[in-house]
Order: structure tokens, then sequence, then C-alpha cells
């Protein structure tokens, strides 16, 4: 999971996009989940979200664990949410961040096991605190009051159900910003079909192209083939990444993609899939890779990449026929 894609940058120098001039109502561009709101089928998704922990396929992992019952699956969260903070945020992507900020909820635990993680305080040693839905909608509304563009879930996939709880209570209680789903990539089709007309924007990351170093890396045996299902229904339900007069996106599909030593992220592959998707995808290739967690306990990723090997990504998106790479890392 990257958690962050402003902070640890080895050797950037970050270049904002200007984000000025004609300047759009956001009336203009009503958040999808707000129709379900009226027509009550919002209520009605959160609850078989909800019915989806008895026997848990929330995520790509399937565990069929009984979370309402007490049982824990591979992402040791149960019926609750638990969140590790929240508060608006600069470091994300120049569309997301605008003026004032992305809003966003870091979620604790994870559904993925990566032993690189920068964040494995939150996603592996799970710091973080019980939400009620009311708690969480109350979260979402003070990041709206403080002028967030949006509300960026920060690795949602096991809590997916915990979320549509409490967005039912924020829309009630005015919530009007689009939702940010920032996930591993990991995902259920069962839950993304559910979140289908409520998350605006999609931000999966695309780690691997190879099963086998995922297995080692991240510590799931197929995350390339349920990568590709998932990111492909998530392009099929925003479409690429749109943005207003002021450059802030209000719906599509942004992908990041972070480069790993050796080659282990399988960029060619990566971005050919991307580019067959759309040559119009949004995808922020990422330098700012290092070694935490345990990485240092397996020599080809106890390193940054180097600039050689950033630059040979870039090169490959761009040949892949990739036209919208985000220019935040470029100046190595
Ligand atoms: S959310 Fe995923 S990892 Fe967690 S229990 Fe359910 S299937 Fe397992």
């Amino acid at each position: 999971m990257d958690r962050d894609s402003g902070t640890g940058a080895p050797h950037a120098v970050p270049r904002r996009r200007l984000l000025t001039t004609n300047l759009m109502s956001d009336k203009e561009h009503r958040a999808a989940y707000l129709a379900l709101a009226d027509s009550g089928e919002l209520r009605d998704r959160a609850q078989r979200a909800h019915d989806m922990l008895a026997d848990c396929n929330v995520c790509a992992r399937y565990c069929r664990v009984n979370r309402l019952g007490g049982e824990l699956g591979a992402c040791r969260t149960g019926k609750d949410a638990v969140i590790s903070s929240y508060g608006p945020h600069f470091g994300e992507e120049a569309p997301l961040v605008g003026a004032h900020g992305s809003g966003t909820i870091f979620l604790t635990n994870c559904n993925l096991k990566c032993i690189f993680c920068q964040n494995y305080d939150i996603s592996h040693e799970g710091h973080g605190t019980v939400a009620t839905p009311q708690a969480l909608a109350a979260m979402m509304l003070s990041l709206q009051e403080q002028g967030c563009h949006n509300i960026n879930f920060v690795s949602p996939s096991h809590q997916a159900p915990q979320i549509l709880a409490a967005l039912v209570v924020a829309s009630a209680q005015g919530l009007r910003v689009p939702l940010v789903y920032n996930t591993g990539g990991y995902d259920s089709a069962e839950t993304l079909a559910l979140l289908d007309g409520i998350f605006d924007i999609y931000m999966p990351d695309c780690k691997y192209a190879e099963n086998e170093t995922a297995q080692k890396l991240s510590g799931v045996p197929d995350y390339w083939d349920r990568n590709r299902e998932a990111v492909r229904e998530m392009h099929r339900q925003v479409g690429d990444l749109k943005v207003d007069g002021r450059g802030i996106a209000y719906r599509g599909l942004l992908v990041r993609h972070l480069v790993l030593p050796d080659g282990l992220s399988g960029t060619r592959q990566v971005t050919e899939f991307l580019a067959s998707l759309s040559k119009d995808t949004y995808v922020n290739v990422m330098a700012q890779y290092r070694p935490c967690y345990t990485a240092a306990g397996v020599p080809e990723i106890n390193r940054r990449v180097t600039a050689q090997e950033y630059e040979r990504a870039v090169q490959l998106a761009q040949e892949a026929g990739l036209r919208r790479l985000d220019e935040r890392w470029r100046s190595l």
C-alpha cells in the first residue's frame, strides 16, 4: 500500500500544476452517492455490505470468516471500523489536493502484507481506534467543513462495509464532496459491485505484474489476476479521470504504480494493461520506494531505485502509449 505519494521521495523535487482560473461550481459535479442516498439505495447497499461480514468476501482474499461473530481473517479487523488518523492532506496527487487538501482517513490494518510498507505501524501493527458509524461520519463531515475537496479513504478494502454504514449517516447530515477509494488494488468483485455509483474516484495501486512476486512481497497468491479484474471494473464504473476548471478531480480512475528495484514491479506489463483500458488512464509512476518494515531481509529490495531505473519505468509507460503521467517525480 502506498498511503502517501508525497513523502519520502529519494531525489524528487515536486512540481505542482497550477490550480487557478475558470472556477466551476461544485453543483455541476454532484457526488454520485447523493442520488443513491436520495432513493434509499445507499442504505440497502450498506446493509448488503454489512451482511458480507458474516462470511467475509469483502476483499479478494475471500477468508470466509464470520467477522460479525468475532472471527478475524487476514486483515485482523472485526465488525467495527478502526481508524488510525484523519485530516487534510497536501501530499497526494495535485488533482486531489487542490487549494484545501484531500480529506484523508487512514484505516487501520490492511488486506495486503507488503513487507516494505512505509506505514507498517498502521497496516501491520494495527495502531488505531474503533469508530462507530456516527464517529466515522463526523470525521468525514469535519474534513468537508475544513474545505477538503474529497474524502480519501486510505486502505479501504477490508473496511468497505463500515465505510458505507458511516456514509449513510454522513450523507443524511450534509456530506456533499466526492469519495476517493485509495486501495492497494486487491478488491473483490462483490464489493466493487456494491460500490458502483457511490465512489466517484478510484485510486488503486497496480503493484506487480507477476503473482509470484506478489506472493513473496505482499503475501497474496493471485494479485496480478485480481488486480486487473478490479481495475478494469473500476474503470468501467467511473472512466478516465476528469478534472474541473480548477484542475480538481471529481470523477474517474487514478492509478499508482510504485517502481521497485530490479524491475520487480513489472512496469512494462502493468502500463500495457493500463493503456489497454485507455491511453488516457491517469498514472502516477512513483519513485519513492525505500526499504521499510522487513524489506531489509530481502536483498533485491534492500535499496532505493536508481534514477536510471525510474527513467526507464517512465519510458516504458510512454512506450505503452499512456499520455497522462503524473508530473510529480519527473525531475529525477
Ligand atoms: S476483508 Fe479480506 S482479508 Fe479481511 S477477513 Fe475479509 S476477505 Fe479476509
